[in-house]
């Protein structure tokens, strides 16, 4: 699909994140004004609360985008999804009348001007760990690397149900955690702030309609409304003490950063890609009826306070082993509800190479190799001060389906936390 083309000039920029080929979903606000609905095109943010309001562009009968998330419109399904994204393209085409641009132009706002806010109400939160490389990375650090891979990671999507509440837009920073903390030659914990904080590079699936039933791999992909960019921050030395047999717990709920705009499924459709061979044939419920990974660009870059950003990764999620599709589909056979905002972590990207890989654990393998900065400063882990930001993109032709950048500042650890 080649580029579609807007009236609005800087949405044909081959080099942006927002042509009209995208189209994300998000909420803003500008000076004294409410958290509503709104869609980036260019460089400018349409105020889709402000349509409706005037009848120029409505999902349904009834408001669903005078509110600051996005999930009355997620409620009213795939059908309305199409039909409500074919309406606003052809609002900002290229060849729209005289009169509609009239119309519409009161509502787009500089972006630059705009702050942005949670993209929709996270109803639940799991996070999986579906990148092969990266379980093999950390698997070896942790367990050796003959018991790298867990028995059941080549036939189960592995997760573990996070914290609704610990979901932040980008740019809030995040506080270094203090936890229990015990080192492999330390015979008792401490209790001390997390030493080995760290991200983790993910996407983001939001799941866009509700269900009680099993679902097919099919199904569970239609069930998606859109992708977020995701970090999850992770306290590695609070989770190696803690993390079996139950897995993570306090090492991955201090925050976790999604990016402000929900790029939707439907403008991905192009850059669909297939997941690898497997290793080891799944069951049928876990069959793919068509390719359900995308090829988007990701990067990581790491910004010492005051300093210019060096990028320590760049990978691709068509690295991982299991779709978001496959993750639904195995999360709803129990019978677990899905819910309207439920949130699913990928688990972290990493491809096979060294600069590749989706966290610092990996990058510097365990502390043991730092990573060298631009400015001359190495890191093991992450210090106080720096900003990680994660970036990615889908590549057409002509054009760049961008997910706005995903970012979020170390602040220190709380001096004494029993002092107040
Ligand atoms: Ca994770």
């Amino acid at each position: 699909m080649p580029l579609l083309k807007s009236w609005i000039n800087s949405a044909n920029d081959p080099e942006g994140s927002f042509p009209l080929n995208n189209l994300p979903y998000g909420v803003f606000s500008t000076e004294g004004t409410e958290p509503r609905c709104g869609t980036a095109i260019g460089t400018m943010i349409l105020d889709l609360a402000a349509l409706e309001e005037e009848g120029i562009l409505a999902a349904a009968e009834d408001p669903v985008l005078d509110v600051p998330f996005w999930n009355d419109f997620m409620e009213l399904g795939p059908e309305v999804w199409a039909a409500y994204r074919t309406k606003l393209q052809a609002l900002l085409a290229e060849g729209t009348g005289m009169d509609v641009r009239a119309a519409l132009e009161p509502h787009l706002v500089p972006a630059a001007q705009a702050d942005l806010h949670l993209p929709f109400l996270v109803s639940e939160y799991t996070d999986f760990y579906a990148g092969r490389h990266h379980a093999e990375n950390v698997g070896t650090m942790f367990r050796g690397a003959e018991n790298a891979l867990p028995p059941n990671w080549l036939s189960i999507p592995i997760g573990y149900n996070g914290r609704a509440s610990s979901i932040v837009v980008s740019g809030t920073p995040v506080r270094r955690p203090w936890g229990q903390i015990k080192a492999p030659d330390e015979t008792l914990p401490r209790f001390a702030p997390s030493a080995r904080f760290d991200i983790e590079l993910e996407l983001g699936a939001v799941v866009g309609q509700a269900s009680d039933d099993p679902m097919t791999v099919a199904e569970a992909d239609a069930m998606i409304f859109g992708y977020v960019l995701l970090n999850d921050w992770s306290a590695r030395d609070i989770q190696a003490w803690e993390y079996q047999p139950l897995g993570p717990f306090q090492a991955k709920a201090t925050a976790t950063t999604i990016s402000p705009w929900i790029v939707t499924r439907a403008a991905l459709e192009p850059f669909r890609i297939a997941t690898p061979e497997r290793e080891r044939p799944l069951l049928p419920y876990l069959a793919e009826p068509g390719p359900m990974l995308y090829d988007i660009d990701l990067a990581v870059t790491l910004a010492p306070e005051g300093q210019t950003a060096t990028t320590i990764a760049r990978t691709n999620y068509s690295e991982m082993y299991y779709s978001a599709a496959q993750q639904l589909a195995h999360h709803t056979i129990s019978g677990c509800p899905m819910n309207v905002g439920d949130l699913l972590g990928s688990g972290t990207i990493s491809g096979p190479t060294r600069d590749s890989r989706g966290s610092l654990l990996e990058l510097s393998w365990g502390g043991k190799e730092p990573l060298t900065l631009a400015g001359g400063a190495s890191r093991s882990f992450i210090e106080d001060g720096d900003t990680l930001t994660l970036s990615g993109a889908a590549h057409g032709d002509g054009y760049r389906i961008g997910f706005g950048d995903c970012t979020g500042q170390l602040i220190p650890a709380h001096a004494d936390i029993y002092g107040r």
